[in-house]
């Protein structure tokens, strides 16, 4: 598509033609708009601005193996990923979309949407309050007799006139409506995935460190003594000798089969986290210390158990735990290392066990 600078340099020497091809490129881009924004809601397409741009080149059709995939993309899914959108945005324009930028600019159209809203609800109870202002003038006049058959008549048209404006007025904003509350419902389902996005590790599904710290955070400012928070951090033991033995990619197999047993053991009711590569934490709520550690050395030995093959042959994989109690008030980083020091002692005594590093 062709391109204008409007830089502030060049706009000062903007001819007659410049202003006149920006012109039909705003019309061309509202011209655009127009057909892009009903497509994307009716196929219920996420309104991201990944899509916007995907969409956008669609329709100028300019790139046919664009055209392809997407129709493609269409044709197979029921309703249109998140992860297409990235997976083709990715192939079509070689960089990665923006995730945070995506969420807060999703938050401005929300935002946007939300003034138009208000915009035109005002614009309809004016217009109801003209109509109702007409209606009673009209019917004061002629009660006080003032008008006669010819004036009634013209004072009927006008009342006509106002009607049909209004129940225009009325259709265009119940249209509006149903629009907008289409497209809110949209982006606010939208918004909810890309935030729990950001809150997930993408390779085992657990929750990431971001999320831990958020949830630390919470949990320890309604800290409830009767319910008292325990921590426990693994470590897969002699990772490194396994990646360098097997190969990475049957390294972040066992990762994926570790996370899934540490989430099984800690159920709905405790946390888990993969807190860095082959770490990972549960926060426990009201569980003691002893039941924590039979949650730990259930992990522990599940691991041991397990058996991760590669071509035939058995990975052998085990896995360290420290744990420890919380004391309120303290920071993250001490209830963390309170915990790293109990792993360490598990490690440095030979590993596959479960050490306790309690407050003094
Ligand atoms: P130790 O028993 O003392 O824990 O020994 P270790 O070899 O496991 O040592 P350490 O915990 O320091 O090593 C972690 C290794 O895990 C280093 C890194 O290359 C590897 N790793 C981290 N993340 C990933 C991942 O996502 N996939 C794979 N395959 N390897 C990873
Ligand atoms: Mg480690
Ligand atoms: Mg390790």
């Amino acid at each position: 598509m062709d391109q204008i600078q409007l830089t502030k340099s060049a706009s000062t020497q903007l001819t007659e033609a410049d202003l006149a091809k920006f012109n039909e490129l705003m019309e061309a881009s509202f011209e655009m708009a127009k057909k892009l924004l009903p497509f994307l809601v009716k196929r219920r397409i996420p309104l991201i601005p990944e899509n916007y741009r995907l969409f956008y080149d669609y329709f100028l059709a300019i790139d046919t193996d664009l055209v392809r995939e997407l129709n493609t993309a269409l044709s197979s899914e029921d309703v249109f990923s998140v992860n297409t959108s990235r997976r083709l945005y990715k192939l079509f324009y070689h960089q990665e979309p923006d995730q945070a930028e995506s969420i807060l600019k999703m938050g401005e159209r929300i935002g946007t949407i939300s003034r138009n809203l208000e915009d035109n609800l005002g614009q309809s109870l004016n217009s109801t309050g003209h109509f109702q202002q007409i209606l009673s003038d009209s019917v004061n006049l002629m009660k006080k007799g003032e008008v006669d058959a010819g004036e009634i008549k013209i004072l009927l048209g006008g009342l006509l006139d106002e009607t049909n404006s209004a129940l225009s007025t009325q259709t265009a904003l119940s249209n509006y409506i149903e629009t907008t509350s289409c497209i809110i419902a949209s982006l606010t389902a939208e918004l909810k995935d890309k935030t729990m996005q950001a809150n997930i590790d993408e390779m085992t599904q657990l929750y990431n460190r971001r999320y831990w710290l958020l949830r630390f955070e919470e949990l320890t400012a309604n800290y409830d003594s009767s319910s008292p928070l325990s921590l426990i951090i693994f470590d897969l033991d002699r990772f490194k000798s396994i990646n360098d033995t097997w190969g990475h990619p049957v390294g972040d197999k066992v990762i994926i089969v570790c996370a899934r047993i540490i989430r099984a053991f800690a159920g709905d009711m405790h946390l888990a986290c993969r807190y860095g590569g082959e770490e990972f934490v549960i926060l426990c709520s009201a569980l003691g210390v002893e039941k924590t550690r039979e949650l730990a050395e259930g992990v522990r030995k599940k691991v041991e158990e397990t058996k991760i093959t590669y071509r035939g042959q058995v990975v052998p994989v085990t896995v360290s735990a420290g744990i420890t109690l919380y004391v309120p008030g303290e920071s993250e980083r001490d209830f963390i290392d309170r915990a790293d020091k109990a792993l360490y002692q598990a490690k440095s005594q030979g590993r596959n066990q479960v050490v306790d590093c309690l407050p003094e």
